[in-house]
């Protein structure tokens, strides 16, 4: 497979009264991000059943960077008032030695 790269620096817009600047909103893109949301989407897939060590090494980023668009996407706290009722509740375990 070839890997591809597009680098895309974005049109940074300053307002001639006060001088600062701002960069436009993109859909494909969250601002001040390094990568595309599908691209992010992607490296989030790779993290099911890995590490992020693992994905790392897969996706040519580093561990920091892959830990980073997790901390950025997946919510860590829940909106309980958007769920009325829990039908199922699935759990699982993880054991972090071997034979325990
Ligand atoms: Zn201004």
């Amino acid at each position: 497979m070839l890997e591809t790269y597009i680098r895309f620096f974005p049109k940074r817009y300053e307002c001639p009264h006060c001088g600062k600047t701002t960069l436009p909103q993109l859909r494909w893109c969250e601002p001040r991000c390094h990568h595309t949301i599908a691209y992010e989407n992607h490296v989030l897939l790779q993290l099911i059943n890995s590490t992020t060590y693992d994905v790392s090494i897969i996706v040519h980023l580093s561990e920091d960077e892959v830990e980073g668009i997790v901390k950025r996407r997946i919510s860590t706290s829940v909106n309980w008032d958007l769920i009325k009722k829990i039908e199922l509740l699935g759990m699982d375990e993880i054991s972090r030695k071997k034979d325990n």
